[in-house]
C-alpha cells in the first residue's frame, strides 16, 4: 500500500477497528504512518516557500507548460479549446502568456468533465469527489488518489509556522460524526494520527463544558477547527467565564471564512495565536498565514494563482479585489487550468515584509464558502461546512438548500437533475440525518428552482429565522 493511500485507508477504517489497531500500532509517530511521499512533499514545501520570486516563477512556468502539453496531448476538451484559441505549450514563454489560455469554470466541468480527463475514469489511482460548489450547485470531478498526502504536507508546512509539528496531538472540531463513548462524551481518539475528535454537531453548553474538561487531560495539543466551531466555543468561554485548558498551544482554523471580529474575540478569550489558511477541494490554490502576519501567503508550488478583475484582467494594485483563478499542480488526471473559483480576495502585496517570503499576499477572502448556519432548538448553531457531504449524496441533484424558519426545524429543498430517481430522497435524508441527528428535524421537498440572490448566487441555508428570535433563543440556551 502506498504511503498516501495508507492515510486514506486509515481514515475510512471504522472507529472500533481503529481503536483496537491504534492501541497496538500507536507507538510509531504519525510521520511514519503518513509515509515517504508525505515526508518528501513536506521537505519540498518547506524549501520552496523560501525561494526567491524569480525561481518560483520559472518553476511555475515549467509546470504550466508541462500541464498544458499533457492536456493537449491527452484531453479532448483542452485539445479543442486550445486549438480554437491558437495556443499550445510552446507559445507559453512567460507567465503572462498564460493569460492567452481561456478560463474555465464550474459549468465547463459540468459539461465537459469526462472530456477533460487525461486518463480513463476507471484507471487505478483515480478518485471521484464532489463539492458543494458555488451557488448551491453540486459539482463532481476526478482527482488523483495521491492528492491527500501532497495537500496534507502543505497544510502541515503551514501549521508549522504556528508552532505545530507533524507528531503533535490535535483536538479536532471539524464535522466528524462522533458517537458518544460509555460516559456519554462525544469524543473518539485516533492513536495513529494522534487526533482527538469531538463532535461539533453537538456544541451545547453542557457538551462544551465536558469537551473542555476532557481537553485538559490530553496533554499539549493544537485545536484543529472550523472558524465557526471556534467561534461557538469562544462564545461559550465568554458567557460561562471559563478558560481553555493551558495545555492547548495554538488554534488552526480553516475551510471557512474567517471574520476579523471572530478572530479577535478568540485571541482575546484564549490568549493564543489564531492561525488560518485558504484552500478548496479542487486543490488549485493554497494560501496560509505566516508566523507574524494574518495575510494569506499563496504557496507558489501548490498551484498558480491569478487574481482577475471583472474584465478578466489581472489585479495589480494592492487594495483592489478580484476573483481567485487557479491552475492546479496536484491533479494530474483532470487538469484544472485557469479555473474561476468563484472566490474573491483583495490583493495585499507580492512580498511579506514580516517574514520575507516572496509570495502573492491576499486578504479578505470571501466567496461561496460564506458562513451559513442552521440553528438548533436550543440556539446552538451548526455550520453548513460541517453538514455538507463530500461523497455522492447529492449526485442527481441540481441544487439544494436548507430553508429554516424555526430553530430546530428545517426543510431541505432539492431541485432534481434530469433522470433523478425519486427513491434517492430517502437516501439523502438518511445521510444527513446521520450528521444532524435529532438536533435539526428536517423534511425534504422537491422543487423546480431555487431562487438566486441579487448577486446571482444561492445560499446553502436560506435562513429566515428573525434575528430577534435567534437572540432570544440563544439567551434561553445560555
Ligand atoms: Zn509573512
Amino acid at each position: 500500500m502506498s504511503a498516501l493511500s495508507r492515510k486514506n485507508f486509515w481514515e475510512k477504517t471504522p472507529p472500533s477497528v481503529k481503536q483496537a489497531l491504534g492501541a497496538a500500532l500507536g507507538v510509531a509517530p504519525p510521520t511514519f504512518w503518513l509515509g515517504r511521499a508525505f515526508r518528501e512533499q513536506l521537505a519540498f514545501a518547506n524549501a520552496s516557500q523560501r525561494w526567491p520570486a524569480a525561481k518560483a516563477t520559472a518553476w511555475q512556468l515549467d509546470r504550466i507548460r508541462e500541464i498544458v502539453g499533457r492536456a493537449i496531448a491527452q484531453s479532448p476538451y483542452y485539445r479543442r479549446a486550445y486549438a480554437a484559441a491558437g495556443v499550445d505549450a510552446d507559445t507559453l514563454n512567460a507567465l503572462d502568456d498564460v493569460r492567452r489560455l481561456p478560463t474555465i469554470d464550474k459549468s465547463t466541468i459540468r459539461e465537459h468533465g469526462d472530456d477533460m480527463m487525461t486518463v480513463a475514469r476507471s484507471a487505478p489511482g483515480v478518485d471521484y469527489v464532489t463539492t458543494g460548489g458555488s451557488g448551491g450547485e453540486p459539482m463532481g470531478f476526478h482527482i488523483g488518489a495521491d492528492r491527500s498526502a501532497i495537500e496534507y504536507a502543505y497544510l502541515v508546512a503551514g501549521w508549522q509556522r504556528a508552532g505545530y509539528d507533524t507528531n503533535d496531538v490535535q483536538a479536532v472540531f471539524r464535522g466528524q460524526v462522533v458517537t458518544p463513548d460509555r460516559a456519554g462524551l462525544r469524543h473518539s481518539y485516533d492513536a495513529i494520527l494522534r487526533r482527538h475528535y469531538y463532535s461539533n454537531f453537538h456544541m451545547t453548553d453542557e457538551n462544551m463544558g465536558r469537551y473542555l474538561n476532557h481537553l485538559a487531560t490530553i496533554g499539549d495539543c493544537h485545536l484543529h477547527v472550523y472558524p465557526s466551531s471556534i467561534a461557538t466555543l469562544t462564545r461559550y468561554l465568554n458567557r460561562s467565564n471559563r478558560k481553555l485548558p493551558t495545555n492547548v498551544r495554538g488554534i488552526l482554523a480553516g475551510s471557512e471564512i474567517v471574520y476579523d471580529a471572530d478572530r479577535a474575540a478568540t485571541e482575546r478569550a484564549t490568549g493564543l495565536r489564531y492561525f488560518s489558511w485558504y484552500g478548496h477541494s479542487e486543490k488549485l490554490v493554497l494560501a496560509a498565514e505566516c508566523e507574524h502576519a494574518s495575510t494569506y501567503h499563496v504557496w507558489p508550488t501548490y498551484g498558480y494563482c491569478e487574481l482577475l478583475d471583472a474584465s478578466g484582467n489581472p489585479v495589480t494594485k494592492p487594495g483592489d479585489r478580484g476573483e481567485i483563478v487557479g491552475t492546479g499542480f496536484i491533479n494530474r488526471v483532470m487538469p484544472f487550468i485557469r479555473y474561476r473559483t468563484g472566490d474573491y480576495a483583495t490583493l495585499a502585496d507580492s512580498r511579506c515584509d514580516a517574514c520575507g517570503r516572496e509570495h502573492m499576499l491576499l486578504t479578505d477572502i470571501q466567496g461561496h464558502r460564506t458562513q451559513e448556519m442552521l440553528i438548533c432548538a436550543d440556539g446552538t448553531e451548526i455550520s453548513w461546512t460541517a453538514v455538507n457531504m463530500h461523497d455522492r449524496t447529492f449526485d442527481g441533484v441540481r441544487r439544494f438548500q436548507f430553508r429554516q424558519s424555526l430553530p430546530g426545524k428545517a426543510t431541505l429543498r432539492l431541485v432534481p437533475a434530469e433522470g433523478f430517481d425519486h427513491s434517492r430522497t430517502m437516501a439523502i435524508k438518511q445521510s444527513l440525518d446521520r450528521k444532524l441527528g435529532e438536533r435539526i428535524v428536517f423534511d425534504v421537498e422537491l422543487c423546480d428552482e431555487i431562487e438566486l440572490t441579487h448577486r446571482g448566487k444561492t445560499t446553502f441555508v436560506d435562513q429566515r429565522i428573525p434575528d430577534a428570535v435567534r437572540e432570544g433563543t440563544e439567551a434561553r440556551a445560555t
